[in-house]
């Protein structure tokens, strides 16, 4: 598929089987401090044309396709008139799709109509995939994320409510050392109004090319330890309440490895992140740590 891409390209872990077509080049925000994904990318909606060009070029080789990745940052935020052709289009030469799926911003959902978002999932996106990163306002300041914690909630809630699953993830290590419980507990408190179906927790792993590893090169920024991290996500899951949703943090960043289904599966989990904060259970090596 390399032709078909521009640029480096990003998918969630649960998209690894996808067949993944750019519906947008780049991420519409693009200013998260922490992030250098689409960094080298001026943002741009391709054509619906190009979009449903390519998904037929991909007919030719692909003999069976069950999902669709809609890539890059924020496909959500094509025009409803737009999406809903190239939905149609999907129906048409890929009948046998189960599932389609997209990053959305929260922008993308909140300049939607109730109606226009029903219609778009009844049409066949199934799944979007949503940045929270905190549910702390501060911490959304300080990463410029571009959106308040409220806008966020809101626009999972209203996605929610137009019957998309919502796949939603956080970020351990946003807020540093002192920073750290009220970003725990403000995250918690946001998982739990948007009652997501699927909330993933990475760990702030920082790269060359973004504004947060210059403060850390400087000196102004002091990345948390494994001991912070564990503890974070210990406040996230005590505090949260999101019965039914499926959390994993088991991403490569990520410090130990965690799965199951909140809530039910809360006490195990709390028990397994004990284990690793005693020294019982081992914590991955900061060298084995990947983004
Ligand atoms: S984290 Fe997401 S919204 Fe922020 S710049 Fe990166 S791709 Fe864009």
């Amino acid at each position: 598929m390399g032709d078909f891409y521009e640029g480096r390209i990003f998918r969630p872990p649960s998209e690894a089987y996808s067949l993944i077509v750019q519906s947008t080049i780049g991420c519409s925000h693009n200013r998260c401090a922490f992030c250098t994904m689409y960094k080298e990318k001026q943002f741009r909606i391709r054509s619906t044309e190009d979009v449903i060009a390519d998904l037929e070029r991909a007919r030719g080789f692909a003999s069976s396709i069950k999902r669709i990745f809609f890539a890059d940052g924020d496909a959500f935020i094509r025009k409803s008139e737009e999406q809903l052709k190239i939905s149609a289009a999907v129906r048409r030469i890929f009948p046998e799709c189960e599932r389609v799926s997209m990053y959305a911003s929260p922008k993308s959902v909140l300049i939607k109509t109730d109606d226009e978002l029903k219609a778009l999932h009844d049409a066949g996106t199934e799944l979007l995939y949503m940045g929270l990163e905190s549910g702390d306002e501060n911490v959304l300041r300080r990463i410029n994320k571009g959106a308040t914690a409220e806008e966020i909630i809101l626009a999972g809630q209203r996605a929610k409510q137009a019957g998309f699953a919502v796949s939603l993830t956080a970020i351990l290590g946003l807020a540093g050392d002192e920073g750290s419980a009220a970003h725990a507990k403000a995250t918690a408190e946001a998982v739990s109004s948007m009652k997501p179906d699927y909330f993933g927790l990475l760990s702030l792993m920082l790269e060359p090319g973004c504004p947060m590893y210059d403060e850390y090169r400087a000196g102004r920024l002091k990345p948390v330890g494994p001991a912070t991290a564990l503890e974070e996500c210990r406040i996230m899951l005590e505090n949260m309440d999101s019965e039914g949703t499926v959390f994993r943090a088991n991403h490569a960043s990520n410090y130990i490895n965690l799965k199951g289904t909140l809530n039910t599966d809360t006490p195990r989990m709390l028990r397994e992140i004990d284990r690793a904060l005693s020294g019982r259970a081992p914590i991955k090596d900061e060298a084995w740590r990947r983004l």
